[in-house]
């Protein structure tokens, strides 16, 4: 037997047993005759004491091993002189009778601790190491009993678990495929999926009611904190609902995590707000409603007094930060600076200080009297000690960077707190986006997505006002999760098909198999998908989803453990039929 118990279950009660444990020496203290070892495994830490008087060999042995040594002890459960209340074995130390190095290690390039010295891609390198360390243990178990509590809550609502094909063929999400040659049918390809979406229609046309996976999803995109080439998603769809049925029913889902993991009971339904709404007060599709800050539109009241910036916007809006009326030249500037990057977009920042002794001060006193400005001042509700930050522009562009200026904002207030979670459904978003450079359109959501019925007659004239029976979850400005109610008539799938330009034959080719389920008895049905890796580094209080991966991949794509991706040698291209390009020939 390896080992009576783990390290970290032993306490007072066990007093005076004999046990053997096992694990990974996680440091080694010498104290005058005494030696103190932290032997550590997945359950805890169990201090281990061996006495030079006792056994000099024993105590000589323990002074030899090195940290990450893998050993095996048997000794008697004995009570500590020094306790130590902030760990559950910290009232016992173990006496140490007998000692097995099972296996030696090299000592590892950062320290096994909460806090490492290891920088990011030495711990990516070395991944099993880093994965030892408390935090990134404490996030893959959050993640296993999210999963499980999932499966429970779906489970219990009659949904299915059911697997679909990793080599499939490309799926319409809107980004790049990974492909996968095929040796079988030479010049061919597998695309992984970027979601099940496909196949999980077809499960309904199936017959199967109320699918859902655990599931990873391709997506070769550029990459950022919360994006990974390969992401799981909670992929589900279910027939004859309607739009609100899904919400409901998801909304308990996501009670549901709140309530078994972190205790958190939401007892009112989540709000819904429309897209519209979402750009117009809060400059993005995914608002973080943690805080008001909501942005006002002043355009009718700032244009055409002389301004000539204003003057030429379409639209004129701002964010009142409240208390930030003290704000000093250099901060300003510093706003300026931060609204003027490209990422953000404006051409400059407007100002109006409402100073607590009730004057005004702006950037553009010049041009307005002070009645103008108090007039602004009372639309964006402000009161004394608050600060006015105005932007204008072309007006969905002005809306972003506002939305932008508004988080930066509230960050700098300390307003977006990871222990406040604020839910809500975004709903109504267009079905369709007119790409200026490519001059067509692109479905917002994805092909499948159905129009809001009575929109349904502005496919022959005005394509950009048909509303989508789409929504999305967004927890804290993240977008956890996003579905739609499905378009089941072949004829209106032909329609959309044809207004995102796909000629017949290309329709048939990509989506054949589709349209030809759906001449088969194609219920009425609906569906949505949860990031997984988002949903559970929300629940861990992190901003990054790499955390909560057991091995993600970096910036560039690549696994720096695994050292992947690597190139194939000529028999295996050969064989493949697939010759490279050199990099001077691109
Ligand atoms: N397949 C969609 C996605 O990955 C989700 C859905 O519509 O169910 O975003």
């Amino acid at each position: 037997m390896y080992r009576t118990h783990t390290c970290g279950e032993l306490n007072l009660s066990n007093k005076g047993q004999e046990v053997t444990l096992a694990g990974w020496v996680q440091r080694i203290r010498n104290l005058g005759g005494m030696t103190f070892i932290d032997l550590r495994d997945r359950y805890g830490i169990t201090q281990l004491v061996f006495n030079m008087e006792k056994n000099a060999k024993l105590c000589d042995e323990a002074r030899s091993l090195g940290r990450e040594y893998v050993i095996q002890v048997k000794g008697i459960v004995a009570e500590r002189e020094n306790k130590n209340p902030k760990i559950p074995t910290g009232e016992i130390e173990i006496l140490v009778d007998e000692l097995k190095i099972i296996n030696p290690s090299t000592l590892p390039p950062f320290t096994i601790e909460d806090e490492t010295d290891g920088g990011e891609e030495i711990r990516m390198k070395y991944r099993y190491l880093d994965l030892r360390r408390n935090p990134l243990k404490n996030n893959l178990l959050l993640r296993h009993r999210m999963a499980q509590e999932v499966r429970k809550y779906l489970d219990e609502q009659q949904f299915v678990e059911i697997e679909t094909p990793v080599l499939m063929k490309s799926t319409p999400e809107g980004a790049r495929d990974f492909v996968v040659p095929s040796r079988m049918n030479p010049g061919q390809f597998y695309a992984l999926p970027q979601s099940p979406q496909t196949l999980k229609q077809i499960l309904m046309v199936a017959g199967y009611d109320r699918y859902f996976q655990i599931v990873k999803c391709f997506r070769d995109e550029d990459l950022r904190a919360d994006r990974q080439p390969e992401f799981t998603q909670i992929d589900c769809e279910m027939s004859f609902v309607d739009r609100d049925d899904v919400l409901n029913l998801f909304e308990g889902l996501i009670k549901h995590l709140f309530k078994t993991i972190k205790g958190i009971e939401f007892a009112e339904p989540f709000l819904r707000m429309s897209y519209t709404d979402a750009m117009h007060f809060y400059g993005s599709d995914k608002p973080d409603i943690r805080f008001e800050m909501k942005i006002t539109e002043i355009t009718k009241l700032a244009k055409g007094k002389g301004f000539g910036i204003f003057d030429q916007a379409e639209y004129i809006g701002c964010i009142n930060a409240s208390g930030c009326a003290e704000y000093s030249r250099k901060d300003i500037d510093a706003l300026t600076d931060f609204v003027k990057r490209p990422q953000v977009g404006a051409s400059g920042l407007v100002y109006v200080k409402y100073q607590t002794d009730g004057t005004l001060k702006s950037s553009v006193d010049k041009f307005y009297s002070n009645d103008e400005l108090k007039v602004w001042i009372e639309t964006a509700n402000a009161k004394p000690g608050d600060l006015l930050l105005i932007l204008s522009g072309q007006k969905e562009k002005t809306l972003k960077a506002l939305g932008t200026l508004r988080l930066e904002m509230a960050d700098r207030l300390n307003l977006r707190k990871h222990d406040v979670f604020a839910p809500l459904w975004v709903i109504d978003f267009p079905l369709l986006e007119w790409d200026e450079e490519m001059q067509r359109f692109f479905a917002t959501h994805h092909p499948f997505t159905a129009p809001v019925d009575e929109d349904i007659s502005y496919f022959n004239s005005d394509p950009t006002k048909i509303r989508a029976k789409a929504y999305d979850m967004v927890i804290n400005g993240v977008e956890v999760g996003g579905g739609s109610v499905r378009i089941h008539q072949k004829e209106l799938q032909a329609k959309m098909f044809e207004t995102l330009g796909f000629t017949k034959e290309e329709a048939e080719y990509q989506f054949g198999f589709l349209m030809n389920a759906f001449q088969y008895g194609a219920p009425p049905h609906a569906g949505i998908a949860f990031g997984f890796d988002r949903l559970v580094s929300l629940f861990a209080g992190l901003d990054s989803i790499r955390d909560v991966i057991a091995f993600p991949k970096n910036n560039a794509g690549r696994d720096l453990m695994l050292d992947s991706p690597s190139y194939l040698t000529e028999a295996q291209l050969k064989e493949l039929r697939i010759k490279t390009i050199p990099d001077e020939e691109k």
